[in-house]
């Protein structure tokens, strides 16, 4: 019955996805361009030792509810593209604020349901032997277009949509394992399918493939408040990354679920890599310094999720006031900052999020004070809005709602301010999600 209650829920929940949090479309030198709703997308993806390459063939359904030329992403150019089952093309563009740029298909097309077909290679965060490929959809939410759309044909983060994707590494009979936080099954020797929760984004999917006996590994049950028994999963290069593990994710956990409530995804699957981290739903790598940051965001971020950059800090903010032993404060430690309101079509968290975004949750706290404090105040909206979107605009409304009182002008000093850009050295380089070199990326695999 409990299953049943939690399939409902994630299933009910993936009903929000649609256009709501899309960017406005957009007219540029004559043309139209119309964000989409993916509906479903389908990843083969064949790494082929022998040849050193990676292709993949992606199957996506999505609907456009304007005619224009259909808004998605990928980094590297596809090899081929078929819209309706019909050869086309895609070009690359940039939004009309110069903020981020997409891919698009070079031809209009009439609003409605239709079907895309692109090949291509992954190329980024990948690494071949003679017998063996490692491959990890890193991905950063400090750097724009970092999620899913470095690998694969993907949507921005408004969306939600069903992914599977299928794996097969072949011109080797060296035996290959994957990590993911999907629904995983093995098909064959080196042949594998993953089925992602449908609540989930372009941010959320975690996947990473290497041979077989790279990791160590180990994992337990976590006996969720809920009732629920939660399969964790840890694995790591190092045995030390490993030593005590299973005690500190269960503190971590516990702590997690008091404050906020049950733990909202399906498992949980953790790469102790020694550095880093980023976040994914009910999935992390991280270092164990930030592994209680990281594993906050698969309730804020990954849980409840950020529909673009203008949200971002929300997490941040939440995660490191959290780290920093929820405080309360008086009044924030600045005078006024922007950490949102930017461009509609910016897609990066800013960094000041981790100092001043913190500190003005602190401060939020303080005014909670009297309705049980701003855990109170957030377990109420993971509650609601689980696998649902939340914007600075939503998290405005409902902590009016929550507490009686306007909050419209302390976000208009301390969240739309005027001071742009980085002030304090800490935020330049948060320790939870420091910036990594290339190298950095290649050596985490
Ligand atoms: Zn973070």
């Amino acid at each position: 019955m409990l299953k049943f209650i939690l399939t409902s829920i994630f299933l009910a929940s993936s009903a929000f996805a649609a256009l709501d949090h899309a960017p406005s479309n957009f007219n540029k030198d004559g043309e139209s361009y119309v964000f989409v709703d993916f509906q479903s997308a389908s990843y083969k993806i064949v790494y082929d030792v022998e040849s050193a390459v990676a292709g993949y063939k992606a199957i996506i359904e999505f609907e456009q509810t304007h005619p224009g030329r259909p808004i998605f992403d990928v980094h590297m150019m596809p090899l081929s593209a078929h819209l309706n089952d019909k050869s086309t093309s895609v070009i690359s563009i940039s939004d009309p604020d110069n903020e981020t740029r997409y891919k698009t298909i070079d031809e209009v097309l009439p609003a409605g349901v239709h079907k895309l077909e692109l090949t291509g290679r992954i190329e980024k965060n990948i690494k071949f032997s003679s017998d063996t490929v490692r491959s990890g959809f890193w991905m950063s939410d400090l750097t724009d277009r970092h999620y899913l759309e470095q690998y694969l044909p993907s949507n921005l983060e408004y969306d939600q949509f069903a992914m599977e994707l299928e794996v097969k590494v072949i011109g080797t009979d060296y035996e290959h394992q994957f990590f993911s936080n999907g629904s995983e099954s093995t098909i064959g020797k080196n042949h594998f399918k993953i089925i992602f929760p449908e609540y989930f984004t372009t941010s959320s999917v975690y996947f990473h493939l290497a041979e077989i006996d790279r990791f160590k590994k180990t994992s337990f049950e976590f006996n969720s408040i809920s009732g629920r028994t939660v399969p964790v999963r840890i694995y790591s290069k190092y045995s030390r990354g490993l030593r005590g593990i299973t005690k500190k994710v269960q503190t971590i956990l516990d702590e997690l679920e008091e404050k906020f409530g049950p733990w909202g995804h399906p498992g949980l699957t953790i790469y102790i890599s020694g550095m880093g981290g980023m976040e994914h739903s009910g999935a992390t790598i991280t270092s164990l310094s930030a592994l209680g940051h990281e594993l906050t965001h698969s309730y804020f971020a990954r849980g409840i999720m950020p529909v673009n950059g203008n949200s971002g800090w929300l997490d941040e903010a939440v995660a490191s006031w959290r780290d920093k032993g929820y405080k309360s404060k008086r009044t924030p430690f600045y005078s006024s900052a922007k950490l949102s309101g930017y461009s509609i079509y910016r897609r990066i968290t800013d960094r000041k999020a981790y100092t001043e975004g913190a500190s003005f949750m602190a401060y939020l706290n303080y005014e909670l004070h009297p309705y049980g404090g701003l855990t109170k105040f957030l377990s109420q909206l993971y509650e609601t809005h689980l696998h649902d979107f939340w914007t600075t605009k939503i998290f405005i409304e409902k902590l009016n709602e929550f507490s009686g009182q306007d909050f419209t002008q302390s976000f208009d000093r301390y969240i739309f301010g005027q001071r742009i850009g980085e002030s304090n050295p800490e935020s330049e380089h948060s320790e939870y999600h420091p910036s990594f070199s290339e190298q950095d990326y290649l050596d985490l695999l």
